[in-house]
């Protein structure tokens, strides 16, 4: 997606969205830099090991646990100065915070490797304690870590994505980074998909199984019909309480990119979580 597009398909589907226009296009800005960031890392997974993957799958495990990323702290710096610029650009209120964390950085600190390892590895005490330390809001700091590895998982799904072949991956969680979804479409021929909310990717999911527990019980995995709504389906899953969204392309044609299915369909992560009046 070339920069400018998504904001560009965004005016179409603006109406849809019970979100401020201006945040909306500040969100969606943030996509368009990190689309961008994303070359960066293209040449870095050139060469990944397939046949890894693969077995990896055998074991349930995700892509990035079986190869050796060797993501550095340079790796990350990339996306994270143009994540920053962007943010310290368009949202004042972001500008002390990201100054707090260079100084921070600059100290030795605190470093972006450490806080994304943790961040993956589950331990968002550990970032929370280093943003308290440094004197920055932990939700901050996390979105900060978070949004700047995006392109490097982004880039590295792509890269699994062209090579590998995800039919002997039946969980619901990603079988690039390991993350699980809500976003869930059906293509023009029927065939249902999860897409990853963080990186991007997507890979067949039998409709109406949940994608957290794996239920495919029809007394306990059922549509909860939505007022007015005629685009997305809100599923629930009364055996693990989770619930997801469906975007079906046979309804609203392929005019709107992926990467705007999440935003797009807000209005039902209102509904589900109790937001909307
Ligand atoms: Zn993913
Ligand atoms: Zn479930």
């Amino acid at each position: 997606m070339s920069k400018g597009n998504l904001k560009e398909k965004l005016k179409e589907i603006q109406k849809d969205i019970p979100i401020e226009e201006g945040s909306l296009a500040t969100y969606v800005g943030l996509i368009e830099v990190q689309e961008e960031a994303k070359g960066f890392y293209a040449e870095k997974f050139r060469d990944i090991d397939v046949e890894k993957v693969q077995e990896g799958f055998k074991e349930g495990k995700p892509a990035f646990l079986s190869l050796p990323l060797e993501i550095s702290e340079e790796d990350i710096e990339k996306a994270y100065a143009a994540v920053t610029g962007y943010l310290s650009e368009s949202l004042p209120e972001t500008r002390e915070p990201i100054a707090r964390i260079e100084e921070s950085r600059k100290t030795g600190e605190l470093r972006l490797k450490e806080l994304s390892d943790a961040l993956f590895a589950g331990d968002e005490e550990h970032v929370h304690g280093v943003a308290e330390r440094v004197g920055v809001d932990p939700e901050i700091l996390e979105a900060v870590i978070a949004w700047s590895l995006q392109p490097i998982f982004q880039a590295l799904s792509d890269a699994v994505s062209s090579k590998v072949d995800f039919s002997t991956w039946t969980s619901g969680r990603c079988p690039v980074c390991g993350g699980p979804t809500k976003l869930e479409y059906v293509d023009a021929g029927g065939h249902a998909h999860l897409r990853c909310q963080f990186c991007g990717t997507e890979w067949g999911y039998p409709e109406g199984k949940c994608p957290y527990c794996g239920n495919s019980d029809r007394k306990t995995v059922v549509e909860i019909p939505v007022k007015g709504e005629d685009k997305f389906k809100l599923m629930v899953c009364y055996k693990c309480g989770g619930y997801w969204k469906v975007v079906d392309e046979r309804v609203v044609g392929g005019g709107v990119p992926r990467e705007l299915y999440d935003i797009w369909s807000f209005r039902l992560d209102l509904l589900a979580t109790g937001g909307e009046r």
